[in-house]
């Protein structure tokens, strides 16, 4: 194998990882208070960014403004645990095990809410 054509695998493998990527990541807990936010929970909100949070986090704290890219939340869906088509589920694809547990500041929280929680998510 040349020079080039070791390049050309290796940027190839690049690409390969890159778009095994888009999937959704299943965070394991609330990003604000830590709870345990498994697969399956009916609790977890994300936003655009997979910044993942608890809808009690989402209402009470949050006021439905991600704190990391003012965008609004919704309902994480659930990815089935059960193999019912293509290897497209839990087996393969398991959630993640990284805790990104980043408590909000509330002072911070209140100045970012005072310029974008008065507009609608689809207007931000
Ligand atoms: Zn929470
Ligand atoms: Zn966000």
């Amino acid at each position: 194998m040349t020079v080039v054509e070791r390049r050309l695998c290796s940027d190839a493998r690049t690409l390969v990882t890159l778009r095994k990527q888009p999937m959704l990541e299943i965070r394991p807990t609330c990003e604000h208070c830590n709870r345990p936010l498994p697969a399956a929970s009916l609790e977890a909100r994300i936003c655009t960014y997979e910044c993942t949070f608890c809808a009690s986090c989402v209402d009470n704290v949050l006021a439905n403004v991600c704190p990391n890219c003012g965008g609004g939340f919704v309902a994480r869906p659930i990815r089935p645990s059960r193999n019912w088509k293509g290897d497209n589920y839990l087996g393969k694809d398991p959630a993640s095990t990284k805790i990104n547990h980043r408590p909000v500041d509330p002072v911070v929280h209140a100045k970012f809410l005072a310029m974008v929680k008065n507009i609608p998510p689809d207007k931000r």
